[in-house]
C-alpha cells in the first residue's frame, strides 16, 4: 500500500515536465501554471524538466515554443532546463541498483516466447501479463545472452495513490507486469527516467494531467522498490471545449503561443486558466499575488473544466484596465514585437503611455487597446478611413472653421472643451452626440477611439488645432 497524501517534509519543489514533441498546448501551460502557483506560493522551487527521450519526435524547435510560452505566461523556473534524455546514464545506473538490491531481475525470454505466452493465455481465458520464467532464476543459470531488465512487481494485495484531486485510487497488483527497465540495448525507459529524475530533482509534489494516472501506479512500484519518498501526486483533469469535449483545434485556438498572438496579456491568461479547474469561493477575477496566496490542491475540481472564450476575454479585459501604465506600455512592446509590428519610436511610446488612462477600459486584448490608440500612434496628415472621411461633410467642414478660432482661446480642460464644442454645436442645432462622430472623424480618422475631449486632452492644443485645420481642407 502507498500512501502519498501527507507532504514530504523538504521544502516544496514542483515540476513542468513537458515532452517537446510540439509547441506549448493550453492545457500544458495549466498543468505549468499550477505547478508555479504551488511552488511560488510556498517559498518553494519550481523547476522545468524537458522529456526529450523520444528522440524522433523531439525538436530544438519545439523546445524553444515551451520555453518561449512559458517566458511569455511569466511562468519563470528555477534554474537551468534539464534534459532528460542526458541523463540516460544515471536512469540505467538506478535500474542496476534494483537488480543489487533483488527489486529487478534480468529477462532473457525472446519476443517469440512472450508471445507464445500471450497466445497461450489468451486461449485459457486468463491475464495476457507476461509472466516471466527468469523472476527468481539466480544469476549462476543464466544464459550468455541479451536480457531485458525488468521489475520484480508485487503480485498479490493492491496499491493506493492517494491522489491529492482525485482521493485515494486502488489498483489490484495483479493487473501490473514486471515492466521493462532497460531495454535489451541497456536503455531506460520513461516510466523509469521520470521516477528518476523526480527524486533526484528533489520534487516534492507532481502536479500533472490526469492522463497520466494509471503511470503512477507503474512509477509507484520504483519508488517502492528504491525506498524513495513518493511525491505527493495530483492528478488534474483534462480541459474541455463549451460543449463539453476534449478541447481541440475545433472549439478555436489551443496552442498558448496562439493567445500570444491574438493579444491575450498574460496576466488575464494567468487568471483564466488559473480558473480552469481550480477555485477559490466565487473569485473570478485576481492578481498573481492573490492567486499564489490562495491556490492549493484541494481547490482543484475533479471534473474537466470547460475552456469558456467569453469569459477569457473579459477576464483579460480586467488585468488590461486594472494593469499599471508602464507594465501595460512594456506588454505592448513586446506584443506588438511577437507580431512583427514596427517598433514603437519614442513619441509613440510618449504619447501612449499618456493615452493609457483613457485606453484600457474596456479593451479585452492588446489589439482592440491598439485599435482605440490609432489616434496617437498616426501622424498628421491623418489618412481617415471610409467611415471616418464620410462624417467630414462640408457643413462639418464649415462647423470646424467656427470651432478653432474658439478653441485657440480656450483653456485646455476638459470642461472648458466642453463649453466651447457644446456651444458651437448648439448654434447649429447639434447636440454633442452629433458633433462627435465628426470631430472623432476630425481627430483619429478612425470611428474607433477614446472619447473627443479625452483625445485634445492627450494631443494638446496646437495638435487638436493641427488635426482640425487640416479636416477642414
Ligand atoms: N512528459 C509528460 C507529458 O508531456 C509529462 C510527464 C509527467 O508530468 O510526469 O505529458
Amino acid at each position: 500500500m502507498t500512501e502519498s497524501s501527507s507532504a514530504p517534509s523538504r521544502p516544496v519543489v514542483t515540476r513542468f515536465a513537458p515532452s517537446p514533441t510540439g509547441a506549448l498546448h493550453i492545457g500544458g501551460a495549466r498543468t505549468a501554471l499550477f505547478n508555479w502557483l504551488y511552488a511560488r506560493g510556498r517559498g518553494g522551487k519550481f523547476l522545468l524538466r524537458i522529456e526529450d527521450t523520444d528522440k524522433a519526435r523531439s525538436t530544438p524547435e519545439n523546445r524553444q515554443a515551451i520555453l518561449d510560452g512559458l517566458t511569455w505566461l511569466g511562468l519563470d523556473w528555477d534554474g537551468e532546463p534539464i534534459s532528460q534524455a542526458a541523463r540516460a546514464e544515471r536512469h540505467a545506473q538506478v535500474a542496476h541498483d534494483m537488480l543489487a538490491r533483488g527489486a529487478a531481475y534480468k529477462c532473457f525470454a525472446t519476443p517469440e516466447e512472450i508471445e507464445a505466452f500471450r497466445e497461450a493465455a489468451r486461449a485459457e481465458g486468463r491475464s495476457t501479463l507476461f509472466q516471466s520464467p527468469w523472476r527468481d532464476v539466480p544469476e549462476a543459470d543464466h544464459p550468455d545472452a541479451p536480457f531485458v531488465v525488468r521489475i520484480k512487481a508485487p503480485r498479490e494485495g493492491a496499491t493506493t495513490i492517494d491522489d491529492a484531486v482525485q482521493g485515494p485510487v486502488t489498483r489490484g497488483n495483479d493487473q501490473l507486469d514486471d515492466m521493462v527497465l532497460l531495454r535489451s540495448d541497456g536503455s531506460p525507459v520513461y516510466m523509469l527516467a521520470v521516477v528518476v529524475d523526480d527524486h533526484d530533482m528533489g520534487v516534492t509534489h507532481v502536479i500533472r494531467g490526469d492522463d497520466h494516472l494509471t503511470n503512477a501506479f507503474r512509477q509507484s512500484m520504483i519508488y517502492d522498490a528504491m525506498g524513495w519518498e513518493i511525491p505527493v501526486m495530483a492528478h488534474i483533469p483534462l480541459i474541455f471545449g463549451p460543449d463539453g469535449k476534449k478541447l481541440s483545434k475545433r472549439h478555436g485556438a489551443t496552442g498558448a503561443a496562439e493567445y500570444q498572438q491574438m493579444g491575450y496579456p498574460a496576466a488575464g491568461m494567468r487568471n483564466y486558466l488559473a480558473r480552469l479547474g481550480w477555485s477559490h469561493g466565487d473569485d473570478e477575477f485576481f492578481t498573481d499575488a492573490q492567486a499564489r496566496d490562495w491556490f492549493d490542491l484541494g481547490g482543484i475540481g475533479k471534473s474537466p473544466a470547460r475552456f469558456d472564450f467569453k469569459k477569457l476575454a473579459n477576464i483579460c479585459g480586467q488585468h488590461i484596465a486594472a494593469a499599471e501604465d508602464a507594465a501595460l506600455l512594456q506588454e505592448i512592446e513586446a506584443f506588438r514585437e511577437a507580431i512583427g509590428d514596427p517598433a514603437l519610436t519614442a513619441e509613440q511610446r510618449d504619447g501612449l503611455l499618456r493615452s493609457l488612462y483613457c485606453l484600457k477600459d474596456r479593451a479585452k486584448t492588446l489589439p482592440e487597446l491598439l485599435e482605440k490608440a490609432h489616434f496617437i500612434l498616426a501622424q498628421r496628415p491623418l489618412s481617415p478611413d471610409e467611415k471616418s472621411e464620410a462624417q467630414l461633410t462640408d457643413v462639418f467642414r464649415g462647423i470646424l472653421n467656427e470651432l478653432t478660432p474658439q478653441l485657440q482661446n480656450a483653456s485646455w480642460s476638459r470642461d472648458s472643451l466642453e463649453t466651447v464644442v457644446t456651444g458651437v454645436g448648439a448654434a447649429h442645432d447639434l447636440g454633442l452626440g452629433k458633433m462627435a462622430g465628426p470631430l472623432r472623424a476630425a481627430l483619429a480618422g478612425r470611428s474607433v477611439s477614446p472619447s473627443v475631449f479625452d483625445m485634445m486632452l492627450v494631443l494638446g492644443r496646437d495638435e487638436t488645432l493641427a488635426r482640425l485645420k487640416d479636416a477642414a481642407g
